[in-house]
């Protein structure tokens, strides 16, 4: 294998460390009065991450819409208003690039799935999230129809805000399987958001 996969290998595990400890601290129910959580990963009081998006000229169509849609997801379904689209620049905003190939040649292996529509690459510096990125396999994508592209990004952005998998079917944080209704952000997640960002 190249260097760098090694290197995606690598992130992937510290990523898998840093959602098992997200999921450890939701499991032990965090309340508004613990203030800032030790371990957890949550961007720095005050910033706003803002998403960017890179080789859009192998995008599937409908990818910024989608994103769109995402972005709205959070806003309306958890009441964060911690991304800012594209052209919304806040000040003091993080930049989190979406990445987009059509020819990503090794997705990091995990214990769920070695091929997968999105990955999201999370760097945390003493308990907070430092930096982003969020991949998407474009190849896959231009084969999904728009609800699943849209259900894909509002995961991957999930990720974004440190929220873990879960086991709940029709929860946007549910690691894989598509279903037919519209996702939710179940309401242990809005507790740990509120937790981690009111
Ligand atoms: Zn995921």
């Amino acid at each position: 294998m190249p260097w760098w996969s090694w290197l995606i290998l690598a992130l992937g595990a510290s990523l898998a460390a840093g959602l098992a400890i997200a999921a450890w601290i939701r499991d032990n129910k965090p309340g508004k009065d613990h203030g800032r959580l030790p371990g957890l990963m949550m961007w720095p009081p005050g910033s706003v991450p803002f998403l960017v998006m890179l080789d859009t000229d192998i995008s599937p169509n409908g990818l910024n819409e989608a994103l769109a849609w995402a972005v709205n997801f959070w806003r309306l379904g958890a009441h964060t208003s911690l991304f800012a689209a594209p052209g919304e620049v806040p000040e003091g905003g993080k930049t989190v690039p979406i990445m987009s190939s059509d020819k990503w040649p090794d997705w990091p292996t995990t214990e769920c799935c070695s091929k997968r529509f999105g990955y999201t690459n999370l760097i945390q510096r003493q308990g907070e999230l430092w930096s982003a990125a969020v991949y998407i396999d474009v190849a896959m994508a231009h084969t999904m129809n728009e609800r699943d592209l849209r259900r894909g990004l509002a995961h991957e952005l999930g990720h974004v805000l440190g929220l873990a998998h879960d086991e709940i079917e029709e929860s946007i944080m549910f690691r894989s399987v598509p279903v037919d209704a519209d996702p939710i952000v179940t309401e242990s997640d809005k507790t740990m958001l509120q937790a981690m960002y009111a």
